[in-house]
């Protein structure tokens, strides 16, 4: 860990309404003012799109909120989908792309998540980008050539000047959600490392600044390890982070591991 932001931040998936989005930020919150400064870390929590509203008028800017998708087109005949000028106007942070679960369910393809991301830039929309490997290419050993491939067709055309506004999260597929395996933190700190190879390659030494974040079952026992060794700017957590308390502990469990060792 030798970053300069650290990023802890949790995607709520399909769960929560209004009322208990309100509640958990309000306790998030409060929980956070009491414990050690933030500093220079960015906590961001990522709702559905009908809590957005209500969780960005609470978080006041000491959380950061972000949107969980989003179509690449300014508007149009897309029903279901929400535009990128939708997003602006709610002050969002940041935008996920390529999540897993969408990959999966729904068929993104990594060409659909660079339209996203090229558009997502264009709104001044910071795209997270989601990277990583099926268990089957993690066992013909095919996983750097997989998340390569992922982040060269999604970052295909970004301008240079502009790849200080993306956030990488690094989630194998494999690693996320219940009855998962949980990374290996060798295997994180390998992938981490050639995903900044690839940047480098794609951005040169901008690529090397862009954050690399991992998720896939973090939680309160194996966070602070994979933050020391994992090579990785910060954590990406969904189910350990979906109770206040839980999170606020974590958070602060990770401030004070990287006060420690800056
Ligand atoms: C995720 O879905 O992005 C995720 C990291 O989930 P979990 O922490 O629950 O594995």
């Amino acid at each position: 860990m030798s970053r300069q932001c650290l990023f802890l931040g949790s995607n709520w998936k399909m769960n929560k309404t209004v009322s208990e989005a309100v509640t958990y930020i309000s306790e998030l919150l409060d929980l956070l003012s009491r414990g050690p400064d933030l500093g220079s870390t960015r906590v961001f929590v990522i709702p559905p799109f009908t809590a957005i509203q209500a969780v960005k008028a609470l978080a006041g800017g000491k959380i950061w909120v972000g949107a969980q998708n989003m179509h690449w087109a300014e508007s149009g005949a897309y029903t279901g989908e929400i535009s990128p000028p939708m997003l602006q106007e709610l002050g969002v942070d940041l935008v996920e792309l390529g999540h897993a679960e969408r990959r999966q369910h729904f068929n993104e393809t990594d060409t659909a998540v660079n339209l996203k991301v090229i558009s997502a830039l264009h709104y001044n929309l910071r795209p997270l980008i989601c990277v990583g490997e099926s268990q089957e290419d993690k066992e013909y050993v095919v996983e750097k050539e997989t998340v390569g491939r992922q982040l060269r067709i999604s970052l295909r055309d970004v301008p240079p000047g502009r790849s200080g506004n993306i956030i990488i999260a690094y989630e194998p597929f494999w690693a996320i959600g219940h009855d998962r395996m949980t990374a290996d933190v060798d295997h994180i700190r390998m992938m981490s490392q050639h995903i900044r190879a690839v940047l480098e390659d794609l951005f040169g030494n901008a690529g090397g600044s862009i954050p690399v974040i991992y998720g896939g079952d973090v939680n309160g026992s194996n966070a602070l390890r994979i933050l020391i060794d994992g090579g990785v700017d910060g954590l990406f957590v969904g189910r350990a982070a979906w109770e206040a308390p839980a999170f606020a502990s974590l958070i602060q469990a990770c401030i004070e591991v990287a006060r420690n060792s800056a």
